[in-house]
């Protein structure tokens, strides 16, 4: 059996603590609501850690990271009090091959656009829309089990196009809203030898990360950006005669 996928899941953790809607959704926070459904999803398959931005070092120590194949982050009102310092060790990580999840407006965290180089600013609105999140790829591993069509968020925050990233390698889902505006909602990227994937859902005021397939994506994505570097372990490769 192979190992288990260690995931570290970063919460800046603020609206929780002050907002009460937030927290009726979150009452131990997001990151916390993260991680059941990732032990929900992938049981054995996973370790999970948590890490927030009052602890030192945010929570992100080299340790920390070092025993890190997946880091996924949710921050919103806080990007600028992220040490420059803790975003050039994760950086350095995903360039070693760590995987990164970055979620709903982790768009502008300083981690996100440093990975891709570009300003990651997007049109917004809270209206309490409809969110049609497509498939366009259905055979990619994050999708699995999502179905080849569509599923829907019934209130969330609407994010809307243009998305300044760099064009996304791989393109998984794009969102239609309510109010005519489509987003590309999930993204793959390769930086050195890790891999990101940027997934939109998430806003703090609504229950998004208690929806059945939201969850589900990020189960998949967890699997998918895992380390894929490592020792072959299989069958020893025959090399015939006279060909070696
Ligand atoms: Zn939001």
């Amino acid at each position: 059996m192979s190992q288990a996928i260690r995931v570290t899941v970063w919460n800046e953790f603020i609206h929780e603590k002050s907002n009460d809607t937030v927290a009726l959704h979150y009452p131990h926070g997001i990151h916390v609501t993260l991680g059941d459904a990732l032990h929900k999803h992938l049981a054995e398959q996973v370790t999970v850690r948590f890490a927030t931005l009052d602890e030192p070092e945010h929570g992100l120590s080299a340790e920390v990271l070092g025993q890190t194949d997946v880091l996924i982050w949710w921050g919103h009102a806080a990007h600028d009090r992220v040490a420059d310092a803790v975003v050039d060790r994760v950086q350095q990580r995903v360039l070693e091959g760590m995987g990164l999840i970055a979620l709903h407006s982790a768009h502008a965290s300083k981690i996100f656009q440093r990975l891709m180089g570009t300003g990651c600013m997007l049109r917004w609105r809270e209206a309490a829309e409809l969110e049609r999140v497509w498939v366009v790829d259905p055979s990619h591993p994050i999708a699995a089990g999502i179905g080849d069509e569509y599923f829907e968020i019934p209130q969330t925050e609407m994010y809307g196009e243009f998305f300044d990233i760099p064009t996304p390698e791989e393109l998984v889902f794009i969102s239609w809203f309510e109010g005519g505006e489509v987003f590309r909602s999930g993204c793959t990227f390769k930086r050195g030898k890790g891999k990101v994937f940027y997934f939109r859902p998430g806003h703090e005021t609504y229950p998004v990360y208690h929806h059945a397939m939201v969850r589900r994506v990020i189960a998949n994505a967890v699997q998918w950006a895992r380390p894929q570097g490592g020792v072959y372990r299989g069958e020893a490769i025959n090399v015939p005669e006279g060909m070696g």
